[in-house]
């Protein structure tokens, strides 16, 4: 699948799977094509409405991310990333946890979690969505992570 070609309205694949860290390690971060299917999901249910909302342009941090990706990253050992079921935002001009919030109030989503958060600092830290296959049960978790850990619910 070319970069190029649309996953949705507004995102293409090579947003969905570009990561700066894969390039530097000369890491092939390209999805087996069966995941394909997923990311188009991530688009259109989760990156699209997000979109939509706020009306602004965006490029996800990170998306789909490979094993081998993930664990040069130290990402979380069975990371929805990997499964192309989690996508990294920020939405320039919105806080972090207010944009955590929307999504926790008016998404399907399996789990939200607001990253790194820092009191006083509306652009600290990114939001991490997931959502899970067609036909699987979404758990509408949220959870904030900061200082190494996750509590529950969405934290300022
Ligand atoms: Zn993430």
């Amino acid at each position: 699948m070319d970069r190029n070609e649309k996953l949705s309205e507004h995102f293409t694949f090579g947003e969905l799977i570009r990561s700066e860290m894969a390039e530097r390690k000369g890491i092939d971060n390209t999805p087996p094509q069966d995941l394909i299917p997923k990311l188009k999901r991530i688009c259109e249910k989760l990156l699209e409405p997000v979109r939509k909302h706020y009306g602004v342009p965006f490029r996800p941090n990170s998306g789909y991310r490979s094993p081998e990706l993930n664990k040069e990253i130290g990402g979380a050992k069975k990371s929805q990333h990997c499964l192309a079921e989690a996508v990294d935002i920020e939405v320039a001009g919105v806080s972090n946890y207010d944009l955590s919030v929307w999504i926790r109030d008016n998404l399907d989503f399996d789990q939200v979690i607001l990253e790194c958060y820092r009191q006083g600092e509306p652009t600290s830290g990114w939001v991490h969505v997931s959502l899970k296959d067609s036909g699987a049960t979404n758990r509408s978790v949220a959870l904030t992570y900061s200082n190494r850990k996750y509590s529950e619910g969405l934290i300022a």
